[in-house]
């Protein structure tokens, strides 16, 4: 996807299987409606759903299809009574919802389907068909396409947003991925993306302090690059592949103590002792991550520093979500 193709909207747009939405697209005319997904995420999201079984012409009700490996290539059929096989249709489907993928800061797809299941979809072996059990190994057609069409694009899969760590992730790299784009909409300049990396320095190295490092280098170039356009494309590309990595209580304790050397002038002995027990209490597990994040803001409004304040690791998404509440 081109720098040039993004035009953003106001409101974030996801996209995400229609079954998840409740719409009654599968093979037997049933839907998975997500509570979650579609009343609390809905508030702060747009969905642009999309099925692919069915706009690839598979209608409603329709035979359950399956991963089949026959050799080296995995097709997708189905497996009991005739053999028909969608490989063909299904791999083409993406073509009909690539004109609105550049809008999308997001994906949510159906686990375990043959064509929207992210991974450990089941294959089955052709040989063995019906003598052994398919190992769940595979990843589904649409949203292999969807990778490799929109390798920056967070994805994440409906069943692993029950997982309070993936959940707050996924929605993290939303935003970050929803702020670049809008930089990009508006047509990013060199100090825009300098300015973009000192904001998000603190989340980045909650992920890898290592890769902040390579990603500041190569930030430290884009002034001098005859083609930032594509140094532009390296940098994200970097970033949401770092932040894709879950970070630890440790990590995060290490960076609640760095943003903590800001107020070292301002917080007098009880204040200094209430924060650093804070922050050892969430590394050893007893506290969420909310709380020496609030503690922390509480004492940047008596203190202003407006570098913190900038820093989206102590607001990386809408604290109503709650999503540090539960990390
Ligand atoms: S999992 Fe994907 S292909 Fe299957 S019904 Fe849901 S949206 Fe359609």
């Amino acid at each position: 996807m081109s720098n040039a193709e993004v035009v953003m909207t106001e409101r974030i747009q996801i996209g995400i299987s229609s079954c998840l939405l409740g719409e009654p697209v599968r093979y037997d005319g049933a839907h998975k409606n997500n509570t979650y997904i579609k009343s609390t995420l809905g508030e702060y999201f747009d969905f642009v759903s999309f099925c692919p079984e069915l706009s690839a012409g598979l209608g409603v009700p329709r035979t359950p299809i399956h991963l089949v490996r026959y050799d080296h290539t995995v097709r997708v059929q189905t497996v009991k009574g005739e053999v028909k096989d969608y490989t063909e249709s299904l791999s083409q489907v993406i073509e009909q919802i690539k004109p609105k993928l550049p809008q999308l800061s997001g994906y949510i797809l159906k686990k375990d389907s043959p064509s929207c299941g992210m991974e450990r979809v089941k294959v089955y072996e052709a040989e063995y068909l019906y003598q052994r059990a398919p190992e769940k190994v595979g990843v589904g057609i649409f949203a292999a396409a969807l990778q490799q069409q929109c390798p920056n694009l967070p994805l994440e899969e409906e069943g692993r947003l029950g997982d309070a760590h993936l959940r707050e992730n996924f929605i993290q790299r939303v935003y970050v991925y929803y702020r670049w784009q809008q930089l990009v909409a508006q047509g990013m300049q060199p100090n825009d993306l300098i300015q973009f990396h000192a904001d998000h320095k603190y989340l980045i190295m909650a992920h890898d302090q290592d890769r902040l490092r390579t990603l500041g280098q190569l930030v430290a170039t884009a002034g001098q690059v005859a083609d930032f356009a594509n140094l532009c494309e390296s940098y994200i590309r970097q970033l949401m592949s770092v932040l894709k990595q879950i970070a630890s209580r440790g990590q995060h304790a290490n960076i609640l103590s760095h943003i903590m050397g800001y107020l070292r002038e301002h917080l007098d002995k009880e204040d200094r002792a209430e924060l650093v027990e804070t922050i050892q209490k969430y590394q050893q597990g007893y506290l969420p991550l909310i709380v020496p994040i609030t503690l922390l803001k509480h004492h940047f409004r008596r203190h202003p520093e407006p570098y913190i304040e900038r820093q989206y690791y102590l607001n990386p998404h809408p604290g109503e979500l709650m999503l540090l509440n539960q990390v």
